[in-house]
């Protein structure tokens, strides 16, 4: 099957799910209803659906904290103390990484505060920070405050990388420039690996590469790539990365987050870090002594004990993810955005109604499209929304939609191909 294939017929829609190795995965998920129907679901990228299996698995830790109270802590095979480990071979094949680069803990925003803790340590001379322009919000303002902890000016120790006049994405020769011209003052890359408004990929082990050349570290945002693209961190070299479990990843509202930390790291007592008893070597932490000696590996970043009922939930859908495959859910990816890249264009693109501000070249997105809409704005959004279809809507004329690979089918990029050429018609 490639792109030129592709027809606007239901038909078609069917006999391209009807091949899907992966369709059955659809029916493990609760979708949502909007005016009394199931909704077609695009938001992925915002909260993932609820796998129908959560509640087994937590059920199973509410009975074995009823049952056991305390001593769920220690005894049987699901013992409390070692619930972490549990989701780390999942999570190692999301990102790319070996089992001790990663470790799920906290939220997002919080680790990466802790992990610029280790990795952003400012000098009088170097102590500026690349990322995008447009980064989310609590990028901004983690760069923001982080900086101003250490005494520098945002405005002037912030470097933001924009799209060039008339672009909506940034390319990467300009990334790489920015970090080639000004490595005399730099002290840290940080940003995001799959930019959410415009769903572009960024090159992350050229960024990398870049980084370490001028002697700095390099760390990625992943939370809209994580689920969504292949990474390989480990191999990239990327220094370190955290993201979330709640959008493609389907783990709940505001759930677990996942950090990275590159093996080179793994032993290096020497990074500063602000420590709690979860970071401390397991074997001694009970002994309950002063004196911080950190576990080897992203383990090492820990603070508190792990919130085991959350790790329930993430583990309800990573187990989905080991399930289904990094790579099988990627090649279906390619194809059903490519599907509705195909059929937006048919319908909104060739009349100017529309213009998709997501790269074309499959290898620089993932799921989502970002739909710039030049009339009709809001109302078409709107008349999307009541007829079934949840995407979301980005000030002021964005519109994104996401079909996963896990659970979206090709019969619903058809249907909202059809919705959406109504709502242009109506509105545009
Ligand atoms: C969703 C998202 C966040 C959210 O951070 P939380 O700490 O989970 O609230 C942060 N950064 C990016 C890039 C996001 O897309």
């Amino acid at each position: 099957m490639t792109t030129t294939d592709f027809e606007y017929t239901e038909d078609f829609a069917q006999r391209m799910d009807d091949l899907d190795p992966l369709q059955h995965f659809r029916s493990m998920f609760h979708f949502p209803y909007v005016n009394g129907k199931e909704a077609i679901y695009f938001c992925g990228n915002s909260l993932g659906l609820q796998p129908k299996s959560v509640r087994e698995y937590l059920d199973r830790e509410l009975k074995n904290w009823e049952l056991m109270a305390v001593d769920g802590h220690f005894h049987g095979e699901d013992a409390w103390y070692h619930v972490r480990k549990k989701s780390k071979p999942a999570l190692a094949e999301i990102v790319g990484a070996h089992e001790h680069e990663v470790v799920a803990m906290n939220n997002l925003s919080s680790n990466l505060h802790f992990l610029m803790v280790s990795f952003y340590r400012p000098t009088k001379e170097r102590y500026k920070i690349i990322t995008e322009a447009g980064a989310f919000p609590s990028d901004m303002y983690m760069l923001e405050t982080q900086v101003k902890f250490h005494g520098f000016d945002p405005a002037d120790a912030i470097i933001e990388v924009a799209p060039r006049p008339g672009e909506y994405t940034i390319r990467t020769e300009d990334i790489l420039a920015a970090i080639e011209d000004n490595q005399d003052e730099l002290a840290l890359v940080m940003m995001a690996g799959l930019q959410y408004y415009t769903g572009q990929v960024f090159d992350m082990e050229a960024i990398t590469k870049a980084g370490h050349r001028v002697g700095i570290p390099v760390g990625f945002d992943l939370a809209h790539a994580a689920g969504n693209i292949p990474l390989q961190l480990h191999d990239w070299g990327v220094d370190f990365a955290a993201w979330c479990s709640y959008k493609y990843l389907n783990s709940g509202p505001g759930n677990i987050s996942g950090i990275f930390v590159h093996e080179r790291h793994a032993d290096n007592t020497e990074l500063p870090r602000f420590g709690g008893w979860w970071g401390h070597d397991e074997a001694i932490r009970f002994k309950m002594e002063k004196g911080f000696e950190p576990m080897y590996g992203a383990d090492g970043w820990q603070l508190a004990n792990s919130n085991v009922l959350s790790l329930a939930v993430h583990q309800a859908s990573l187990d989905i993810f080991k399930d289904a495959g990094i790579e099988r859910l990627r090649t279906k990816s390619e194809l059903l955005t490519g599907y509705l890249e195909f059929l937006i264009r048919k319908v909104g693109v060739a009349n100017g109604v529309l213009e998709i501000i997501t790269p074309n070249n499959p290898k620089e997105r993932g799921c989502q499209l970002s739909l710039l809409v030049h009339k009709g704005g809001k109302l078409v959004f709107d008349h999307l929304y009541a007829n079934g279809v949840v995407g979301d809507w980005r000030h002021p004329n964005v519109i994104r939609v996401a079909p996963t690979p896990l659970y979206n089918s090709f019969t619903d990029v058809f249907r909202f191909a059809k919705i959406l050429e109504h709502s242009l018609q109506k509105f545009a």
